[in-house]
């Protein structure tokens, strides 16, 4: 199978996007603005594909394959038109994704989608030519082993388009859900609530974060607490969320102050080394971390 998937942003989730669509056959292009991200990003793209094929789940010459089919663009001017797919992951944030989905819609593809957690598909789509093409495409952390897709469907998005993201859902091997444009729609309004009152425990001294995470882990069977799963999706990521949300619903979702001075202080969580837990190498460092079983 062929075709064209460009992804913008190589954060956490855009690297993953094109990681899962290399390996469904696209010609991926994912655009990066930020030269030592860009860098990083192809480094551990280049370490998942050694992993999987350690592991034997891709033999050398498919990694291989999916690793030619990826390039990597310092902006969006550099991709042709008329891709099958356009996939925004860029910062949560509203006007930086408008700005983003504006140049990415230029482009005439087939599908445009935006990878937000929380941001209104309708307030995205204000200023789009074609918003019938548009809709939320919503992956987990980390896409390479989360099955689910949120399909969030705005007022403007035709059924066809619903549909064709259906269908990309299965070329990818992802299950999708689909869900009414509403702010955190039918994930993360839930995900993000547990989170943030998690964090006011912490706050409030309930427990150490390893024992509120345990006590959800063994006493409600969540494959991984709400804290270490703060900490692999990012604090910033989070605040952002939490900030959309509080907007939409009230201070039921207003971040708590401990987050906010956690992300001042540049603790991110996974990423910066440091968050509810402490992070080498991408394992928390009183033991590895699952890895898997996040979203935002
Ligand atoms: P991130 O901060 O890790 O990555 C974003 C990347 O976008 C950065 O590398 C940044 O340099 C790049 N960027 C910024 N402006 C750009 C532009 N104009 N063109 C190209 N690249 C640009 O963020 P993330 O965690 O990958 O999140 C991205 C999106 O996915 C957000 O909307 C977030 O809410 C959503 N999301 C995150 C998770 C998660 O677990 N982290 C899960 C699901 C959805």
């Amino acid at each position: 199978m062929s075709g064209r998937f460009v992804v913008v942003g190589a954060g956490t989730m855009g690297l993953g996007i094109a990681y899962v669509a290399a390996g469904a056959g696209y010609a991926v292009e994912l655009v990066e603005v930020d030269r030592s991200r860009a860098e990083a990003a192809a480094a551990r793209l280049g370490e998942l594909w050694d992993r999987a094929v350690a592991r034997g789940k891709l033999d050398a010459g498919q990694a291989a394959a999916n690793r030619e089919r990826l390039t990597l663009r310092a902006a969006l001017a550099q991709v042709a038109p008329e891709p099958d797919v356009v996939v925004e992951a860029v910062p949560e944030r509203a006007d930086l994704k408008r700005t983003v989905l504006g140049e990415a819609e230029a482009l005439r593809p087939a599908l445009l989608g935006s990878n937000t957690s929380s941001i209104p598909i309708a307030e995205l789509a204000e200023g789009l030519a074609r918003p019938e093409r548009f809709l939320g495409l919503h992956f987990f952390n980390p896409v390479w082993a989360m099955a689910l897709l949120e399909v969030v469907v705005g007022p403007a998005t035709a059924p066809a388009t619903t549909d064709a993201a259906v269908a990309l859902a299965g070329r990818l091997g992802k299950d999708p859900v689909v869900v009414r444009d509403m702010p955190g729609f039918a994930t993360s309004r839930l995900g993000v609530t547990l989170g943030l009152e998690a964090i006011r425990m912490v706050a409030d001294g309930v427990a150490a974060p390893a024992d509120i995470d345990k006590a959800m882990v063994l006493g409600y069977r969540h494959p991984v607490g709400p804290l270490e799963l703060t900490d692999l999706v990012g604090l910033d990521v989070r605040l952002d969320i939490a900030r959309t949300l509080q907007a939409a619903y009230g201070d039921r979702f207003a971040p708590p102050p401990l987050l906010v001075e956690m992300v001042a202080a540049g603790k991110l969580g996974r990423k910066s080394g440091q968050g509810f837990y402490t992070w080498t190498d991408g394992r928390k460092a009183d033991g590895p971390a699952t890895g898997e079983g996040a979203s935002a």
